[in-house]
């Protein structure tokens, strides 16, 4: 096989080296002294008849501190130039909002608008989010010549290798992921710089156990493209194309489950080809980052000591924050919510369920009595709302 690809030589993937000077800007923006507090107060806030326990692990991940980061050095360097990213740089709504705030201007987000670059010209700077950008953009965007600022989290970078890697030994990168979710859409263009390079993504186990029956007897491979035709590379022919695989995932999943999934792709091919096969036709590291995995362990360390319900604070679209509502509300009753705003009073909130798509309210959320609160917050949920979370449950209730 051969390279049809070569990433962008316009590209910066390092700060300016301005970080003393943007220091106090990010300090303002997204830290919080109160939960600095909590954190040396071993996670811990007591206020009257409310305890507060933080996740030993919530909140802001290296790969958002170092997208961030370059970001705002980015905007300190070039203040006279026009500066684009090209979709939110990390799935939370203040923390987009004060780079629209900034200057920095969003393009349009839908990568099947042709046109979204049309306007930028080689005298802009582009970033590009913490979960990266399909191939083809970069390639885009390196024919306009203007200065790629890279924020992609080094995470990321290293499931797209593996996912290339695959491609180039000529197997078939079986990602588990969500096909719509902007990092899964870039992991899976990798597959594509080789040709006949070939991918096909599964959002869960029912899914995973579809593409394995599959593997193992055979089917209707009209159904299954037809079931799989937002997920998988255009020219993938499941007769032929998943006899060599190689598992990888979106960062964010739930681990467990990646890890489940991966192992039932190796028994599909163990029980295919025989147990000699399996060295040479299945491939699987495990890409889950590390931040993904201390927030959620965190989350099932909490959960299992003595609280009444858990607060989730970060983005509705946040993958990673979704996880770990699903991991908690297993337990506790668990509000997922977006910023202090929902906590409407403290008999009422506004939250969103896991699956659904709109905000709902709930009545009845903060039992009376003395109440554990467990709180935590997805990898791109700034202190600064946790803080301010805690702010306004507090001030609600003392008010009553
Ligand atoms: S959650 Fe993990 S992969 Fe995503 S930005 Fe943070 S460190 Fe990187």
């Amino acid at each position: 096989m051969s390279t049809t690809d070569s990433v962008p030589q316009a590209v910066v993937r390092r700060g300016f080296g301005l970080k003393d000077e943007i220091r106090d800007s990010i300090v303002s923006d997204y830290h919080s002294d109160l939960i600095r507090r909590i954190r040396e107060q071993a996670n811990t806030l007591q206020m009257g008849r409310l305890t507060f326990r933080l996740a030993e692990e919530f909140g802001f991940c290296y790969g958002v501190e170092f997208a961030l980061n370059l970001a705002y050095e980015t905007q300190k360097k070039f203040p006279d130039r026009r500066i684009f990213l090209t979709n939110e740089i990390i799935h939370n709504p203040r923390v987009n909002n004060r780079l629209q705030e900034m200057g920095i201007g969003f393009l349009e987000a839908s990568s099947e608008n042709p046109a979204r670059f049309a306007h930028i010209t080689a005298d802009d700077i582009v970033l590009i989010p913490a979960f990266g950008a399909p191939v083809d953009e970069f390639r885009e965007l390196k024919d306009k010549g203007c200065l790629v600022v890279d924020t992609t989290c080094g995470s990321v970078v290293a499931v797209w290798k593996r996912v290339e890697k695959y491609a180039r030994e000529g197997f078939t990168a079986i990602i588990h992921g969500k096909y719509a979710h902007e990092e899964t859409h870039a992991t899976s263009s990798q597959a594509l710089k080789y040709e006949g390079g070939k991918y096909l993504i599964v959002l869960n186990q029912a899914e995973a156990q579809c593409v394995c029956d599959y593997i193992v007897n055979g089917g209707n491979k009209d159904e299954f493209r037809k079931r799989f035709e937002k997920a998988c590379s255009p020219n993938l022919d499941p007769d032929r194309d998943l006899e060599r695989v190689g598992l990888a995932n979106q960062t964010t999943m739930l681990s467990g489950e990646s890890l489940e999934i991966a192992e039932m792709f190796r028994s599909a091919i163990e029980r295919k080809y025989g147990s000699e096969a399996v060295a040479g036709q299945f491939r699987h590291f495990d890409t889950i980052c590390t931040a993904t995995q201390d927030r959620q362990d965190a989350v099932n360390k909490l959960v299992g000591e003595d609280i009444n319900l858990m607060i989730v604070i970060g983005g509705y679209n946040s993958s990673n924050t979704t996880h770990l509502c699903e991991i908690a509300g297993q337990y506790v009753p668990t509000y997922h919510i977006d910023d202090a705003g929902c906590v409407i009073s403290p008999s009422r909130i506004r939250h969103k369920k896991v699956g659904e798509v709109t905000e709902i309210f709930s009545d009845g959320w903060l039992p009376d009595g003395n109440v554990t609160v467990g709180l935590t917050a997805g990898a791109s949920t700034p202190d600064r709302v946790v803080g301010e979370v805690v702010d306004r449950i507090v001030n609600l209730t003392f008010a009553e």
